[in-house]
């Protein structure tokens, strides 16, 4: 069977939003939400037709695509529009109405937005037409609607809009459509961050795969539950010691692999062993993931998706990489690359992420006659509608490479490159994986950066001062583009995005929004290291709020919070890019300042101290007049280590507060 190109890539991508697969209903156990039963009487009373819509099992047209969907989305499409296209589909508005919605459900799993929203428009259009409406039908065409939002929002509102709906329309527990809507909540619930609530809902939808009798619903939510399991500061992997259980991740996979049944449903199998593969890659499992990308290769050749093929081969390139078997990474991409541009379209992504790990191998391999070559194919790749994080990768990619090369100028443009795009993305962030993937990059880099700076020409056109600026903008691009290069790898961008939620929120301190002392740590460990190797300036600054005992005693415990938090707010709007504040414990901060000597410090004390004097406290008067005191120390001149630098800030904290407290010493 032939699939039109891109089928299982885009869809790979699409793993977490696989959701729904199934269309049948057997009417049967009973699992209500708390709050269920009130719901449904509410819409009893305001909904009457709720009640036909109650007693009808399933659509007929979805459920007989179901079988097709999840062996084949890309062919159950075809057929789709193939009927839409043929006689008597027009003269029948209420088959045209279910091939519309039938349309929007395949087109959301394949991840083309706009062409779902054409066909959402088409169903509302035909729904509105009816003399009658039907409740079924509007049941279904608010559900897609809600959940085409969903998937392309991914907001708090759609969640809000997607619950609120759910007991509107009456959904009964245990039918096809409570596990749709299951499905969706998890999903979306760990997209905003409440991983709790998705765990829970995911129970709730291995009730409802039991209640409904498919398989497929229950190899869903294993397969969610398997990569919540797998991301940091999930419930998952909360449970227990705290550390992630990979070898349950990888179990909870095979159960999900082995739920979806020997028939058909190879799309759905190809995916969870994609979404495995990749889930393990990342936690650090190169046998278990090599294993499930094998299946998703096999899968991916049994239904001649040659993208599926191609994503499989790339996933498989990143883990011999990882591994250090940089020849063999070289020869999966060999194979990949041919395949991707032979399907042509829609493999842009593809590409790009081929090239960042072929640049990598050739450089680690020291493969410079191979890399010229491969640095102009990379220039050349097209990047239109492709994420600038991935672009941003290639960039950085780009920039080794050229380094390696002796290119200078070119790969310090490229880094600033890497830097734009990071910036457009948004995607600034920290986490432990970011900064493990930053000591590694800049171990590999350390050598080029350095004779990049002391190239001698630069060195003879620039003053000092421009070339302290110059190492900042190093600094900058490589912080935003190692942020980058966390987490999007071979992983789909939903599913990267919603790795990346989870990581930040594992590093965050819940009153202040800051880094914790763990992640504020980690980045100043590995800041204050890479300076001293450098040789260039780091500082950290020790903060404490002044007599913030009296503050809580005079107008409350929850007033002090609000000057904590409103301290975390007027902060980071005076720091550059690569300064980060993080909560050290109690009303003590540390300031991490790469790129900052001491001497500069008295005037970013009084940048704070304004930002923070004029800021607005509920529950405080205003001026507030709260203040802080500050000791600073400066990698080189106080210390060579980390400890050593926050003791001797702390101790010139000190000699602050006996001075007087609201200053810096
Ligand atoms: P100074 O530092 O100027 O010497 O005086 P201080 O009153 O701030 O002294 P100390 O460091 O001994 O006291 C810190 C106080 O901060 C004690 C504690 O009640 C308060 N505090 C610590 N953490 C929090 C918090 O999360 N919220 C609130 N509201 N208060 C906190
Ligand atoms: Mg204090
Ligand atoms: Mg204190």
């Amino acid at each position: 069977m032939s699939l039109a190109p891109g089928a299982l890539f885009k869809a790979a991508r699409a793993a977490p939003t696989m959701q729904a697969w199934t269309f049948g209903a057997r009417p049967g156990g009973c699992v209500l939400a708390p709050g269920g039963w009130r719901l449904a009487a509410l819409a009893w009373l305001w909904l009457a037709p709720a009640l036909a819509f109650a007693a009808q099992p399933w659509p007929p047209l979805l459920q007989q695509l179901h079988e097709a969907a999840i062996d084949n989305p890309e062919a159950a499409l075809a057929e789709v529009q193939r009927r839409q296209r043929g006689p008597g589909a027009a003269g029948d508005a209420e088959a045209a109405f279910w091939l519309a919605v039938a349309a929007a459900r395949l087109q959301i799993m394949l991840e083309a937005d706009v062409d779902a929203r054409a066909s959402l428009r088409e169903a509302r259009r035909l729904f509105e037409a009816r003399p009658q409406p039907d409740a079924t039908m509007r049941a279904w065409l608010q559900f897609m609607e809600l959940r085409h939002r969903a998937f392309t929002e991914g907001s708090v509102e759609a969640l809000q809009a997607l619950t609120e709906a759910r007991g509107v329309v009456g959904v009964r527990p245990g039918t096809v459509l409570s596990c749709e809507w299951d499905e969706t909540e998890s999903w979306l619930l760990s997209e905003i961050g409440s991983y709790d609530e998705a765990w829970r809902v995911i129970e709730q939808l291995e009730r409802c795969a039991a209640a409904t009798g498919w398989p497929h619903y229950r190899a869903q939510a294993l397969m969610d539950r398997a990569v919540i399991a797998g991301s940091a500061g999930a419930p998952g992997a909360a449970r227990g010691s705290g550390a992630i259980d990979s070898a349950r991740v990888a179990q909870l996979f095979d159960e999900a692999y082995a739920a979806v049944g020997p028939g058909e449903g190879r799309f759905l199998r190809s995916l969870i062993a994609y979404s495995a593969g990749t889930t393990l890659t990342e936690l650090n499992r190169p046998v278990d993931a090599a294993r499930q990308l094998q299946r998703a290769l096999e899968a991916g050749r049994a239904l001649g998706d040659e993208a599926g093929v191609a994503a499989a081969l790339t996933a498989l390139a990143l883990v011999e990489q990882r591994e250090q078997r940089h020849a063999q990474a070289l020869r999966l991409l060999a194979e990949a690359e041919p395949v991707l541009r032979r399907i042509g379209t829609a493999t842009a992504t593809r590409l790009i992420t081929l090239y960042r790990h072929k640049l990598q191998s050739l450089v680690a391999l020291q493969r410079r006659a191979e890399l010229p070559a491969a640095v102009d194919a990379a220039l050349a790749l097209p990047e239109a509608g492709v994420q600038p994080a991935l672009r941003s990768q290639l960039a950085l990619a780009v920039a080794a490479a050229q380094a390696d090369l002796g290119r200078h100028a070119a790969a310090y443009a490229s880094m600033k490159r890497a830097h734009e795009l990071a910036e457009q993305s948004r995607v600034l962030g920290s986490s432990a994986q970011v900064l493990r993937l930053q000591s590694l990059y800049d171990n590999s880099r350390r050598e080029a950066e350095v004779a990049s700076l002391r190239h001698a020409e630069e060195s003879t056109r620039l003053s000092l001062q421009a070339q302290q600026a110059t190492a900042r903008m190093l600094w900058a691009a490589l912080l935003a583009a190692v942020a980058l290069a966390a987490g999007v790898g071979a992983l789909g961008w939903r599913q990267w995005t919603r790795r990346r939620k989870m990581a930040r929120l594992a590093m965050r301190d819940t009153l202040t929004g800051l880094h914790n002392r763990r992640a504020i740590e980690a980045y100043a460990r590995s800041q204050c290291a890479q300076a001293l190797r450098l040789s260039l300036p780091f500082t950290v600054a020790m903060i404490d709020l002044d007599r913030f005992k009296t503050v809580n005693d005079q107008y409350g415990h929850a007033a002090g919070d609000a000057v904590m938090r409103a301290f975390a707010r007027a902060v980071p709007g005076q720091l550059r890019t690569p300064d980060r504040l993080g909560r050290w414990g109690g009303e003590e901060f540390l300031l991490v300042l790469p790129g900052t000597s001491l001497h500069e410090l008295p005037a970013l004390f009084m940048r704070l101290r304004g930002a923070f004097t004029s800021a607005v406290v509920p529950g405080m008067p205003q001026p507030h007049g709260c203040t802080f005191s500050m000791g600073g120390a400066e990698a080189g001149r106080d210390g060579s280590s980390f400890e050593v630098l926050v003791r001797v800030a702390d101790r010139r904290l000190y000699k602050a507060k006996a001075a007087g407290r609201d200053r810096l010493r």
